[in-house]
């Protein structure tokens, strides 16, 4: 969504049952999840001493999943079968976001505009 438009009151109005329906979409799937996280592929050495790793084999592939939330930073491993979703969830979580901030600026407008008119 373009500034040069958005800026006009029919504009904002516009843009703002945009940015409502596309987070009522993503928001009203139960199945989908939101993720606030970010995730990396790392190759590491296991705990074994005796295993292959430790041995000139392949080193082990980690899915490492990291959020953090209650202050905390939080990590977990997931195994290949998971990372589609995974993605998936934080991708979701990115877009929520973005569109909350957009619907800040939309907010702030509304704010201004209402300044200007007191209500009489
Ligand atoms: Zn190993």
């Amino acid at each position: 969504m373009g500034k040069l438009w958005s800026k006009t009151r029919s504009g904002l109005a516009l843009k703002e049952r945009a940015l409502r329906s596309r987070l009522i979409q993503l928001l009203g799937d139960p199945e989908a999840g939101s993720l606030q996280a970010s995730y990396s592929v790392r190759e590491a050495p296991c705990g074994k001493p005796e295993c292959h790793c430790h041995r000139g084999g392949p080193p082990h592939v980690l899915r490492v999943v990291d959020a953090r939330f209650d202050k905390k930073n939080h990590q977990t491993t997931i195994p290949e079968a998971m990372e589609p979703m995974a993605l998936e969830w934080i991708a979701r979580h990115r877009e929520i976001q973005a569109l909350l901030a957009e619907l800040t600026e939309v907010h702030w407008e509304k704010l201004r505009e209402k300044k200007k008119k007191p209500p009489h």
